[in-house]
């Protein structure tokens, strides 16, 4: 009799295998999702779904939206809420997932692992008061900013579908619910550690160092010290990431340690935006008063979390606490060094700088200082470099800018590569285009309050496409037009 060819790839192509629920009792807490009153699936993301082996055309649907609402569990899942602490504002707080659930970790056709968690999906026992809801607005910012960082070539947590639920939720206004599924290397973040350090969990600690060790960084498992070992690896992956923020001017705007994520991925979209107008001391989120995650700041308070969780990992590094602390120390020290070479590496990349000169630094600074005195849009002044005719730079106004201009173009020419050279290395890696405010308010604007998603499909299909925006989409690479009011983000759970 032929085989069943439906019977080997389970329906939809769910491929779970449930590590993390495998790990002992602390971690989290086993519960399902709570169903919703009328599903109903808004963005989905075929060519994701495509990647993680799930198939679209089953999923579309109603069935999709039962699964991506919390209504119906996937075959293989094994839903959870994860434990964890974080250092809020400096603050120490215990928190855990108090609006998300871990399904499970499916394994795609490459070989990878990937969480698939809903946010917003219902209380836990971790909610602190929450109604453990999110609002349609922001899920759908972090589905559009999450996917917008990943065509940039930005690590960062993806986003799978937004289902709205039909159910209200209740901010400072009623506004409609929704639940993300959002895609991710893994969940744990510098909070996970420091959960167990907080309650003195020493064992719970090895066994989630060893975890990490093996799905994040599976190559230091042998390494001599390897508690060490993961704790320089996460330092040089952050290190590389926040220098690939600050190259786009991307302002996460919640930095806590609960937000910071042992793979190295962008996580937790919440009040986050671009920078148009070039500012280092720019913040957008309403509720940052002291500037604490401002766009210039972002590096420090990196590299500040990373002592958290440093201290979390003493025990492990070295059986002698002095030791262990130089160690720690020591490792925590090298954050400068490798987010400077790694944004120096990444500028030098931007102004099409192949050969390398003793003045490069001063060039890149002046540029900015030069940005900064004439308020120049961060975005546009990359990208009129990278696409213009050296001569016709008619983006770049004001006399810095201009005196600076000669500079460059001098350097250029001093260059043994052809400008086709450094203009196509300045191709990608100035966006065209990025998540602007203005852009993003519209897309939610026209999705929440009308209904009207088709605004937000257009946005999405340009930002996937950040280095070569057709000139019909050359609207979306503008700045915004003058504001009187400058623009605040929410945390809007
Ligand atoms: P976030 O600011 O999204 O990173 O969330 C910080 C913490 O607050 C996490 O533990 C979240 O799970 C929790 N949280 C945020 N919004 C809610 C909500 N509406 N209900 C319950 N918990 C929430
Ligand atoms: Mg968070």
């Amino acid at each position: 009799m032929p085989s069943d060819p439906t019977a080997a790839t389970p329906r939809a192509g769910w491929n779970f295998d449930n590590s993390f629920a495998r790990l002992p009792d602390p971690l989290y807490v086993r519960l399902r999702p709570v169903p919703v009153r009328a599903p109903r699936l808004v963005v989905f993301n075929r060519p994701l779904c495509a990647a993680l082996g799930l198939d679209a055309e089953a999923l579309a649907g109603d069935a999709g939206a039962m699964i991506f609402a919390g209504n119906q569990l996937p075959q293989g899942a094994e839903p959870l809420a994860q434990a964890y602490a974080g250092h809020q504002f400096g603050h120490f707080t215990m928190l855990g997932d108090g609006r998300a659930i871990l399904l499970g970790e499916q394994l795609t056709p490459a070989g990878e692992r990937f969480d698939i968690q809903l946010k917003g999906s219902g209380p836990t026992p971790f909610s602190r008061g929450g109604d453990g809801r999110a609002a349609l607005g922001p899920m759908l910012r972090e589905y559009l900013v999450s996917e917008a960082m990943f065509a940039l070539g930005i690590p960062s947590t993806r986003s799978l579908a937004v289902a709205a639920t039909g159910e209200p939720v209740d901010r400072e206004t009623v506004l409609p619910g929704a639940v993300l599924t959002r895609v991710a290397a893994s969940h744990i973040r510098i909070g996970t550690f420091e959960y167990l350090a907080s309650r003195g969990d020493q064992d719970g600690l090895r066994t989630l160092a060893d975890y990490c060790l093996r799905r994040h960084y599976p190559s230091l498992s042998a390494a001599a010290n390897p508690y060490l070992a993961l704790f320089s690896a996460v330092v040089e992956r952050q290190a590389t990431l926040l220098a690939r923020w600050l190259h786009v001017g991307f302002i996460h705007g919640v930095m806590n340690t609960d937000n910071m994520a042992i793979s190295g991925e962008t996580i937790d979209y919440g009040p986050c935006a671009f920078m148009d107008a070039y500012d280092p001391a720019t913040v957008f989120s309403s509720i940052d008063l002291e500037g604490r995650y401002a766009y210039e700041n972002q590096p420090n308070i990196a590299q500040w979390n990373l002592a958290r969780f440093a201290e979390t990992l003493l025990p492990l590094i070295h059986a002698d606490q002095k030791q262990a602390l130089q160690l720690a120390e020591e490792a925590v020290r090298a954050f400068p060094d490798l987010f400077r070479s790694a944004w120096f590496s990444g500028m030098r990349a931007k102004l099409g700088l192949i050969t390398e000169e003793d003045a490069d630094q001063a060039l890149i600074k002046d540029l900015l200082t030069a940005m900064q005195e004439s308020h120049a849009d961060y975005t546009t002044t990359f990208s009129a470099l990278a696409l213009e005719t050296p001569g016709q730079l008619s983006l770049l106004k004001g006399p810095a800018l201009a005196q600076w201009l000669g500079r460059w173009q001098a350097r250029l020419a001093r260059q043994p590569e052809p400008f086709d050279a450094a203009q196509a290395l300045m191709r990608a890696h100035n966006p065209q285009v990025i998540p602007r405010n203005h852009l993003v308010e519209e897309a939610l604007a026209a999705a929440t309050q009308r209904g009207d998603f088709s605004v937000l499909e257009r946005l999405l299909a340009v930002l996937a496409k950040p280095y070569e925006v057709s000139p019909e989409h050359s609207a979306y690479c503008l700045p915004p037009a003058p504001s009187s009011q400058p623009y605040r983000t929410f945390c809007g759970t």
